[in-house]
């Protein structure tokens, strides 16, 4: 028996555990598919679906439009036309209710690719796929893949994953078992990055926007560069973007070309007002809850994505896989591995490179970091 023989035995060992951990709820789909598949929607019997424990708890983990959600339902499912949908003012409502009106115009295919996802998905592919995005000493926790109807995406809360399910139909029907693996592996990453202990830092309330976003860039960063893993991540981001217009038209258009934007090199604009919001919360010029803001507005709920995705590409592209696996929870540390990287490719229009001085500061003063 030869010592690589083992340690893969044991690997795929540890990779069956982990699996074994991650059940699947399919009763969101099951009662979106009985709904729409009974006749005649009444209003009330949509509220009823909405205080189901899985649509209640996708309604808390909601950002945004929390309040709107019953609307969302019931204009898709009550009224025919596409146009009653894109008068919603948020272009996120917008996504959910196309996303709603196709689940209810493809029920059948919906109801076969849910019968396929019982019988067939694999959830080693997702563990081997999150495990080489992870330091060695990562917990595989358990993990509850909720299948729902409506989120258009996917979003982690606890340890569950609540995933959109027709949206893997909408985005590459051809291989819709492919994108729903990455969109619960992009969820399991965060998940499984949680039971890391993360770098401590500063309380102050001023730092709070700079400790946000350097942890959306890593955390997001790495989570995206995994989806993508083994593909050219731009390419396949454009591809996704002309899917998501196509279906979802105009909202979609107004959210995918913000941030095709940052793959086009707009990232470094994002970087240097980044570098800009942080220097005048050192100087002083901005603190408390105005600092908070003044980051947040830089990186907000679009761009964060693909900004960390960049950095996190970067350092893979550059130093390689273990380099970024060893970012996972700490974003300081990600920063500080971006910008070498960025140093070692030496084109700062590909790459922005940050002041020094700047990521000395962070690191002593959001950080207490005293290794400079
Ligand atoms: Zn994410």
């Amino acid at each position: 028996m030869t010592p690589n023989g083992s340690g893969t035995r044991s690997r795929s060992h540890a990779e069956g555990e982990a699996a074994a951990r991650i059940t699947v709820d399919p009763s969101g789909v099951e009662a979106f598919l009985s709904l729409v598949e009974s006749g005649p929607i009444a209003e009330s019997d949509i509220q009823a679906m909405l205080r189901l424990p899985v649509y209640r708890k996708m309604i808390d983990a909601l950002t945004y439009n929390k309040e709107v959600v019953a609307d969302i339902y019931t204009r898709a499912l009550t009224r025919d036309g596409p146009d009653s949908m894109l008068d919603l003012e948020d272009p996120r409502s917008g996504l959910m209710a196309k996303d709603v009106q196709f689940a209810r115009m493809n029920r059948s295919r919906l109801r076969l690719f849910l019968k396929e996802v019982q019988q067939e998905w694999d959830p080693t592919s997702s563990v081997r796929l999150v495990r080489k995005y992870l330091p060695e000493d990562c917990t595989a926790q358990e993990a509850r893949v909720t299948l729902l109807v409506g989120l258009a995406q996917g979003m982690q809360s606890g340890n569950e994953l609540l995933i959109d399910l027709p949206l893997s139909l909408i985005l590459r029907p051809e291989d819709a078992l492919k994108n729903l693996t990455q969109l619960i592996s992009h969820e399991l990453h965060h998940l499984w990055r949680g039971s890391l202990t993360a770098e401590p830092h500063s309380a102050d309330e001023s730092y709070r926007g700079i400790v946000w976003a350097l942890t959306q860039l890593e955390g997001e960063g790495i989570a995206m560069t995994l989806v993508w893993d083994g593909l050219d991540a731009h390419e396949a981001m454009r591809r996704e973007a002309e899917g998501m217009i196509r279906f979802f038209g105009e909202p979609a258009r107004e959210l995918t070309e913000e941030w095709l934007s940052v793959y086009d090199g707009g990232h470094v604009k994002y970087l240097s007002e980044l570098e800009e919001a942080m220097r005048s919360i050192f100087n002083g010029e901005v603190v408390g809850e105005p600092a908070t803001h003044s980051v947040t507005s830089v990186l907000h709920s679009t761009v964060d994505h693909p900004v960390g995705h960049e950095m996190a590409l970067r350092i893979q592209l550059e130093l390689g896989q273990r380099a970024l696996t060893e970012c996972v929870s700490r974003p300081y540390r990600f920063l500080q591995t971006y910008q070498e990287a960025a140093k070692f490719l030496g084109n700062p229009s590909v790459a922005y490179v940050f002041d020094d001085a700047l990521i000395e500061q962070i690191g002593r003063q959001v950080f207490a970091r005293d290794d400079s």
